[in-house]
């Protein structure tokens, strides 16, 4: 059996995969493929319909609100947002937590103007900054809630007077957040959503329609608002398996409790990182991530080492971004605490052998 600490696309439930496989060869007993009808059908048009409304119920998604299924990932969304909310005589801020919140500034730049005001470059992004004002006249304010290959995640949002943009892509369905607090949030699927190939967009729907810019269709939040995310063929793989996974999700009773299991996983395995020798956390205490845990050795020289061991031991997806090195972690939701518990005996063992 393999644990599987993979960044993304990373480990998705087991019933999901035997789900998504039943559905590959005969959707919901029709005799067909979910990969040969018509996305237009009835059958499929249900799936997206449910897709979404798992998406509101799960993350409490208030009136006002429309739930999209797009293509593109991420990082279309870094210039989607910069044509649908950045109008030509004002700036977007950015708080620069990494390389994906780097390059979506670098995307609304391209698109208008847009400006860093907090970074944490300065320490290799070990840690979120928090002082900094965002000014009244911005456009908007945008952030990453978790950083993928650094491992810090914002505990909290700060108050903004301007609407805030969050690409929630690794932390997503996590943990509870409050979707008003935000004017928009996107996400890649392809952690705690579903298979690559589909993002999603939660966006407020007064934000829109006032960037005064031509905005290519496929692009246009609200063509796609009124097209029901089939502004075009969606991939309907992608979303097909989003919705088993959310209906687990679900049926696991949700958010909160989903919430309670990823905090008692990342407390094990940090408790492990700060009490083994051989072993050392790269991000701010206090900024930590409860799902892309990152660590190192304090000797390098046993890195290899130990990845060879723990990967013997079944856990395999450790190996750290190039950018930080050692280790990564990521606890995504499907991750059971029996995998965290053999990467925890697998360092211990380590430990025992090498001190
Ligand atoms: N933002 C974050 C926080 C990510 O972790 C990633 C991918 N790992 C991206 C953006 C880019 O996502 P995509 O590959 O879907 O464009």
């Amino acid at each position: 059996m393999k644990h599987n600490f993979g960044a993304g696309p990373c480990i998705l439930p087991q019933e999901v995969f035997k789900q998504a496989s039943h559905g590959v060869l005969n959707f919901n007993n029709t005799g067909l493929s979910i990969l040969e009808i018509s996305h237009r059908a009835p059958e499929f048009v249900a799936v997206m319909d449910e897709a979404i409304s798992l998406v509101k119920e799960l993350l409490n998604v208030p009136e006002g609100y429309s739930v999209l299924f797009l293509q593109g990932g991420a990082s279309l969304q870094f210039a989607m947002t910069a044509y649908n909310l950045l109008p030509e005589d004002k700036k977007a801020v950015f708080l620069e937590t990494g390389v994906w919140a780097k390059k979506a500034f670098a995307e609304a730049n391209l698109i208008g103007n847009a400006e860093v005001i907090a970074s944490s470059k300065d320490k290799n992004y070990s840690y979120i900054p928090k002082d900094y004002t965002v000014n009244a006249d911005s456009a908007y304010f945008h952030c990453t809630s978790n950083n993928t290959i650094y491992g810090t995640q914002m505990h909290s949002f700060p108050q903004t007077p301007v609407g805030k943009v969050c690409d929630m892509s690794s932390d997503i369905f996590s943990r509870v957040i409050n979707v008003a607090d935000f004017d928009l949030i996107y996400a890649g699927a392809q952690k705690n959503i579903g298979p690559a190939g589909a993002t999603v967009v939660i966006v407020k729907d007064e934000i829109l329609g006032k960037s005064g810019r031509k905005i290519p269709s496929m692009l246009d939040y609200q063509k796609q608002i009124d097209a029901v995310s089939m502004y075009n063929t969606p991939p309907v793989f992608s979303v097909y398996t989003a919705m088993l996974n959310l209906r687990w999700l679900k049926a696991k009773g949700g958010v909160a409790e989903i919430e309670k299991e990823n905090n008692e996983k990342a407390k094990a395995l940090y408790a492990e990182i700060d009490r083994n020798p051989l072993f050392k956390g790269t991000a701010a205490v206090e900024d930590r991530s409860k799902m892309s845990v990152c660590f190192v050795m304090e000797n390098p020289d046993l890195e290899k080492p130990f990845l060879k061991f723990a990967e013997e031991k079944g856990c395999v997806g450790i190996k750290g971004h190039r950018s930080v090195g050692g280790f990564r972690a990521s606890l995504y939701n499907a991750l059971p605490i029996t995998s965290v518990h053999a990467l925890v005996e697998a360092m211990q063992e380590f430990a025992e052998k090498n001190v």
